[in-house]
Order: C-alpha cells, then sequence, then structure tokens
C-alpha cells in the first residue's frame, strides 16, 4: 500500500503522552498537526467528514461510514487520495497508534489548500486527517431519564441546494438551529424542512414509536441516512417492531408514545418532551428500551476488528 501512513514521525517522549493525528500520510502530535490557514476546508467549508465509533477494538459499522464519506466526496466533486481499503487501513492505524478501544473517530477530507477565491481548481491536493479521541454528548441521566427538545425556526437545508445526504463540513445551517435551541434552554432541535415535516435534529436521527409501530422520516424530507438509524431499523425488524419511514409532523411527535434519537456519538437518546409537550408517560418507553439495548449489544459483535 503505497499511501500507508508513516508511523514513525514521533518523538517517544511525545508518544507517550499527546494524541497522535493522522495529517496527510503520516502521524503527528496533536499539537502539531496544523492545516493552512489558506485550506478551503476552513475558508468555505469545502469538504467532507465522517464520525465513527469504536467499542471494544471493533469498528462499528467501518464500511457504511467509508461509504457515506466516499459518495459525500463524489457529489461535491472532490477527489479523496485514497481508496476505501487505505482509508480503512489509516483509520485502524490511527486507533493502534493511539492504543484507543473505545474511541469517537472523525475523518475529515477538505479541498485542500488554494487561494482566497472559491474555485476549487486551485487546490491541488485534498487534505487528509483522522483524530481519535473520546466525545461525551450528553449527561448520562439524560440517557436513564430521557431529553427534552425544542422545534427551531432554522429549517433543513434544501436538497436543491447541498443535499442533507452530503456529509459536509459546511454546518452552520445545524449550528443556527443548536443555538436557537440552546438560547431557549434545550441541548437539543428539532428541525423540520421547508415544508414544515419533520427532518432530524442538529446532529441526530428522529424516531417515534405509535401503537408499538415505529417510525421515522424518510432521508428525502431532508435527513441524514444516518448509519445508527439504518442499525435500528434493521434491529426493530429483528425483533419483531414494525418499522415505517413516513412523513412525520410536530402533531404526529406529540402524540407519539415515545421517542428517541439516533446518532454515533449519541447512540440511542430518548427523548420525553417536544416543545413543552410530554411524551407518553414522560418516561422513557419499553420499545426504545429495548432497542437501545439490542444496540448495545450489537456494537459488541459488529465491526472491523483490530488490536493494540
Ligand atoms: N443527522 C445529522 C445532521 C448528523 O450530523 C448525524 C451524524 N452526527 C446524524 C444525523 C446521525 O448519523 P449517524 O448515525 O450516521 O451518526
Amino acid at each position: 500500500m503505497s499511501k500507508a501512513p508513516k508511523k514513525k514521525t514521533v518523538k517517544p517522549t511525545e508518544l507517550q503522552n499527546e494524541l497522535l493525528i493522522y495529517l496527510n500520510g503520516e502521524f503527528v502530535p496533536k499539537s502539531e498537526a496544523k492545516v493552512s490557514v489558506f485550506d478551503h476546508g476552513l475558508l468555505y467549508g469545502d469538504g467532507v467528514f465522517e464520525g465513527i465509533r469504536s467499542y471494544n477494538c471493533l469498528v462499528f459499522k467501518l464500511k457504511e461510514h467509508l461509504e457515506r464519506l466516499f459518495e459525500s466526496a463524489h457529489t461535491i466533486m472532490l477527489t479523496i487520495p485514497y481508496n476505501q481499503e487505505e482509508m480503512t487501513e489509516i483509520i485502524l492505524e490511527t486507533l493502534r497508534v493511539n492504543k484507543l478501544r473505545d474511541a469517537y473517530i472523525r475523518v475529515v477530507v477538505t479541498r485542500g489548500e488554494g487561494d482566497l477565491g472559491l474555485d476549487p481548481r486551485k487546490c491541488k491536493k485534498a487534505t487528509v486527517f483522522v483524530i481519535a479521541d473520546s466525545i461525551v454528548l450528553y449527561p448520562e441521566k439524560l440517557y436513564r431519564n430521557g431529553m427534552g427538545i425544542i422545534t427551531v425556526p432554522t429549517v433543513r437545508n434544501l436538497p436543491e441546494a447541498v443535499n442533507p445526504q452530503v456529509k459536509s463540513l459546511n454546518y452552520l445551517n445545524n449550528i443556527m438551529a443548536k443555538i436557537e435551541a440552546n438560547n431557549s434552554g434545550y441541548m437539543e432541535a428539532l428541525m423540520l424542512n421547508p415544508q414544515g415535516y419533520v427532518a432530524e435534529c442538529t446532529g441526530d436521527n428522529i424516531f417515534m414509536v405509535k401503537e408499538r409501530i415505529l417510525s421515522t422520516p424518510p432521508a428525502h424530507v431532508g435527513a441524514l441516512k444516518g448509519i445508527t438509524r439504518q442499525a435500528i431499523i434493521d434491529l426493530a425488524r429483528r425483533n419483531d417492531v414494525p418499522v415505517q419511514e413516513r412523513m412525520l409532523t410536530r402533531h404526529d411527535l406529540f402524540n407519539a408514545d415515545e421517542m428517541f434519537l439516533t446518532g454515533t456519538a449519541a447512540e440511542v437518546i430518548p427523548v420525553v418532551s417536544l416543545d413543552g409537550r410530554q411524551i407518553g408517560n414522560a418516561k422513557p418507553g419499553r420499545v426504545t428500551a429495548k432497542l437501545r439495548s439490542a444496540f448495545a449489544d450489537l456494537t459488541k459483535r459488529d465491526g472491523a476488528r483490530y488490536s493494540i
């Protein structure tokens, strides 16, 4: 593999206490992992990324994440200078050199360094970096008791503009929604699409349960095809929980028996209130609990294995 990462670019002392970042072909200590201020990822959000988890030396759904990364890049006509096999090796090696069994992995590919204009043709080489670290999105208490969320005015990106299927570095739309939720004292926001249908949250997909039927909006309303979302759909089917992908309104959600969010970082988190309306009996529901535990089991056996 010609483009495999170089390993020994750091001194042993640095190896012991500093996170090693994969950056453009080599591993560098976090404090030295720098990209140019002319990088179009920074200047314009011109790039794509993935957030991936490893659980006890198993990288969950790595193939699916890489497929989505390459599809996002293809749509924005960004050439990733590695194939999927090489990217797999880079990610596994990043985990190995950092001796991480459980990690949150961020894979970023930007258009690279250009000039101050927009023209991507000026960017001769994509920037690629991989960070493996930890992430805690929500406090443990919220997983036990459920969280409250709020609908915000900022709507999800139009599929005719930057399609929400593209996991691009341009997350301002979602960040604005997050700010609006935070300003109202909530940690997460429900985003509608421009027609007023439920799309998703700022970094998570949304599910509801009504009369034991699980429903989630179809991706075409403006939701990302979440890898966790798909895992939950598959697990529900295997556990005899009927699943529907259908258009949902806030009214549908208000009157649901249960609600939860899914995402790589958040995993499966129960929601017990929306816009001040109590959902079900305001406690995490039984279907949610069943799927949460099935998901936890899945992360123990499904994934790309590595050893440290
Ligand atoms: N929607 C958005 C907007 C996201 O950024 C993410 C990922 N954080 C998700 C949904 C969940 O997707 P996944 O399960 O693949 O992490």
